[in-house]
Order: C-alpha cells, then sequence, then structure tokens
C-alpha cells in the first residue's frame, strides 16, 4: 500500500484541534469512562495543567507551556470524539466525505 508523507495530515489535524476541548468527550485508558472533557478535574497552573479522570483519577492529559512552547500528552486518554457541530471545517474539506 502507498503512503503518503504526514503533510496530508494538515488539514485534518488542524480541524480536529480547532474545537472547544471541553465540549469533546474522551474515553479513559484505565477504567473506561466516557464523559465529556469539560467534567475531569483539572490541576494547576503554574505547573501547568494536568487533566484526571473525574471516575477513576488516573491522568488524562497533561499540557504544558516552556519557554514560549506548548507541549500535550494524551496518554490517558483511549479517544476523543469531537461532534461536527463544533468543527469548524466546511463539507467542501477535501478530508471530509
Ligand atoms: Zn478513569
Amino acid at each position: 500500500m502507498d503512503h503518503l508523507d504526514g503533510n496530508v495530515l494538515a488539514g485534518p489535524a488542524t480541524d480536529l484541534f480547532a474545537f472547544e476541548l471541553s465540549m469533546a468527550q474522551g474515553q479513559c485508558g484505565s477504567c473506561d469512562d466516557i464523559a465529556a472533557l469539560g467534567q475531569c478535574m483539572v490541576y494547576g497552573p503554574p505547573m501547568g495543567y494536568v487533566a484526571r479522570c473525574r471516575n477513576c483519577d488516573s491522568v488524562l492529559a497533561v499540557i504544558i507551556e516552556r519557554n514560549g512552547q506548548r507541549s500535550v500528552n494524551m496518554r490517558g486518554l483511549r479517544w476523543i470524539r469531537v461532534p461536527d457541530q463544533y468543527s469548524p471545517s466546511t463539507s467542501a474539506a477535501p478530508w471530509r466525505k
């Protein structure tokens, strides 16, 4: 199977990450709880933001800002679901069919 280079992700990735995160749903990788990310427990700043599962207290995501750059680790989330109505893309985007 032929592959494309990572630049092809620019459209759908920009689309995916240009949403209100608190409105997205996510599944905890530890306990399988599914909830809007706005329902998780968040600690910080000043060290950054640590989002923990509302059900089992596992770390879902960590956001750190240092030296003018942001790092995001979402290892604790099995997946994130973004409702279409919160996505800025139009149906004309080639990656949306
Ligand atoms: Zn959990």
